[in-house]
Parts: structure tokens; sequence; C-alpha cells
């Protein structure tokens, strides 16, 4: 499958989309969610076009990489949820439930989050 430039996350990236950016760098912006399940749920998502995790690990830059995951910290210091404790999760593709074609991370904090997936 190839990248939509068109995506909802990579309109943001230029700009054409508004967020509530909660940290920013060369490589990664993080921002809140629109329909947050969570009283802390926060995108960390990398600049470049990655559509999942795999794409990402395969065809990023050790600096891309270093960055998604170091912004993942920074989001967890800048909301305060390290001590009470959070969780980190990527969808990708039709079995994964993931809605946006472009790479994002969610980070979840500020509730007991329950069991890790939901029985269906
Ligand atoms: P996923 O199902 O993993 O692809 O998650 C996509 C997430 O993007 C959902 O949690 C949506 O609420 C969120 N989302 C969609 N549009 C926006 C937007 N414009 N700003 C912030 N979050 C968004």
């Amino acid at each position: 499958m190839t990248y939509d430039p068109n995506n909802i996350f990579a309109r943001i990236l230029r700009g054409e989309i508004p967020n509530k950016t909660v940290y920013e760098d060369e490589h990664t912006l993080a921002f809140h969610d629109i329909n947050p399940q969570a009283p802390v749920h926060v995108l960390v998502i990398p600049k470049g076009a990655y559509q999942s995790m795999d794409d990402f690990s395969a065809k990023a830059s050790d600096a891309e990489i270093a960055a998604l995951f170091r912004a993942v910290g920074k989001v967890v210091e800048l909301t305060g949820i390290a001590d009470a404790g959070w969780r980190m999760l990527a969808n990708s593709g039709a079995n994964g439930g993931q809605e946006v074609p472009h790479l994002h991370i969610h980070v979840f904090g500020g509730r007991r989050l329950g069991p890790m997936l939901a029985r269906v």
C-alpha cells in the first residue's frame, strides 16, 4: 500500500488542520487526540511519510526512530503521568483497527486503563 499524502495527520503536519501540540522537534509532533479515550490521550507521530510501525522501522533513519521514542518519553514527562502509570499503543492496518494511515503512537494516562485488549 502506498502512503496517502491526504490523510488527516499529513494535513496536520502541513498546517492545513489545527492541532493542540504537546511537543514538537525536528522529526516528531505530539498532539492531543481529538476524541480522547482517557484523561490524557496524546498522539505521537513522525514528520516523515510512514504508514505504520513496520514501515517506519524498515525505512526511517536512526535519528527519526530515536526522536519518536524520545518524544514519547517527553510527552509522559510533560503530561505528568509517569508515576501513576500509562500505556502506549500503535494500531496497524485493518486487524489492528488503524483509522488514520500515518504512523501514530497513542499515549494514554490519567486513569486505570483496564485490560490490554477488549474481549471480542
Ligand atoms: P487509530 O484508530 O489508531 O488510527 O487512531 C486514530 C486516532 O486519531 C483516533 O483516536 C482519533 O480520535 C484521532 N484523530 C482523528 N482526527 C484527529 C484530529 N484532527 N486531531 C487529533 N486526533 C485526531
